[in-house]
């Protein structure tokens, strides 16, 4: 069999390219590994920001309904010191461009927005093979095949489409961090809720910090990152979860109790993410057929543009598609000249120091000057 245009990965960007190519009323085949969209939580919140993610959704005329999920409130943003010293502390004044929506919502809208039968469920891609002709053939875990005149790799870190492009491997950054949740946390986890306050919260210190969120609800969702090579977290029995959390705080026990209480009062068993990321400015020369989209083509360290870039991408490249139907390659060129320069701008995105992603030896003084900077250019 062979489709016309087939997208390996149901995630946020394969599948805004998915619903800006029905836009234009060019239909696609999105083959996703995972068996079902309920398959596994979405997790955390995403601030979908007005100069890229909003710009994806605009094309995929889906406006409307990202209004409809925005959290309100939740771009309040508060810096503290690892004591619990409040060093920032802005409100959520409704101006703001970076509204933040639970990610599984957002996943729903692409989804619900798409015809019935567009994501095949359960189709795990193992690999995929030029047939020479400009066509690709993806072959699946079960052994079934298909061919296909533009494949999109939209299957994230380790994309099983790379390889046809690239021979780039993530690379582990040497930091790692630890997910936990707080439920109701206003009547349960009160001083936490307190500290957290409305939107976001950020403690950063060389090589530890703390950044926290509010979701739905009173949900505290944090993240604590711990700048080790990965054998130390090897060493974490993270299937033990009271042990996994007692060897994580034992890191901040010289901390505020309202902040550790982030780690030793969460609700569910910590999860550990080692982050990876691509060379930075990973590019490709052209391969007639298939280009990449979202993680799978430029991997970073978490910054806040992940989710937004993969987003723009799927959009940039449907539109790009859209407006040449009868040159693929021109279209795909198109698409990837643009991308390669933004992606590798967004690796060194000033957002990443509000994301505690800065290499700074004092890290709380850049991220303050950068939120600083952030004020009187609004
Ligand atoms: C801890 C953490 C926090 C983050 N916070 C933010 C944030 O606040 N804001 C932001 O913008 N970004 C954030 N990001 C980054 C963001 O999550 C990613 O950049 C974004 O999800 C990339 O989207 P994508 O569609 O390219 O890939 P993914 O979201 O990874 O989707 C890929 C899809 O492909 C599927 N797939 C994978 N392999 C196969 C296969 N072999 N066959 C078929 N299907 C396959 C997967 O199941 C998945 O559904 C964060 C990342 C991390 C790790």
């Amino acid at each position: 069999m062979t489709t016309d245009i087939t997208i390996i990965g149901a995630g946020l960007g394969g599948l805004t390219l998915a619903r800006v190519l029905h836009v234009h009323g060019i239909p696609a085949t999105v083959y996703e590994a995972e068996p079902s969209p309920a398959a596994r939580s979405q997790g955390g919140m995403l601030d979908i920001h007005d100069y890229n993610g909003q710009l994806a959704l605009e094309a995929a005329h889906l406006m409307d309904e990202f209004r409809g999920i925005v959290l309100e409130g939740r771009q309040a943003l508060r810096v503290l010191a690892p004591d619990g010293t409040v060093l920032f502390d802005k409100a959520d004044d409704g101006t703001g461009g970076r509204p933040e929506v639970q990610r599984g919502e957002l996943r729903q809208i692409l989804l619900d927005s798409l015809p019935a039968g567009t994501v095949r469920w359960g189709r795990k891609v193992s690999g995929a093979r030029t047939l020479g002709d400009g066509r690709h053939e993806v072959t699946f875990a079960d052994g079934s095949t298909v061919a296909t005149r533009l494949l999109v790799g939209a299957d994230g870190a380790w994309s099983r489409v790379r390889p046809l492009l690239s021979s780039a491997v993530p690379e582990y950054t040497g930091k790692s961090v630890v997910e936990t949740y707080l439920f109701d946390a206003d009547t349960r986890h009160p001083a936490a809720a307190k500290a957290v306050g409305g939107g976001s919260m950020i403690v950063h210190t060389p090589g530890r910090e703390l950044f926290a969120h509010r979701e739905k609800g009173d949900t505290l969702h944090a993240y604590v990152g711990l700048t080790e090579p990965q054998d130390w977290f090897d060493a974490v029995d993270f299937t033990d979860a009271a042990a996994a959390t007692a060897r994580v705080a034992k890191e901040f026990d010289d901390w505020a109790p309202e902040l550790t209480a982030l780690i030793t009062d969460c609700d569910t068993a910590p999860v550990l993410r080692a982050l990876h990321a691509l060379p930075a400015g990973h590019r490709w020369d052209r391969v007639p057929g298939v280009t990449l989209i979202g993680d799978a083509a430029h991997l970073s360290a978490p910054n806040g543009e992940g989710a937004n870039l993969a987003m723009l991408d799927g959009a940039e490249l449907g539109k790009a598609l859209a407006a040449r139907p009868d040159d693929i390659e021109a279209a795909i060129t198109a698409y990837e000249e643009a991308m390669f320069p933004r992606s590798a701008e967004a690796a060194t995105f000033e957002g990443a120091e509000a994301h505690g992603n800065d290499s700074d030896s004092d890290p709380i003084q850049a991220l303050l000057a950068a939120l600083a900077g952030d004020e009187q250019t609004r």
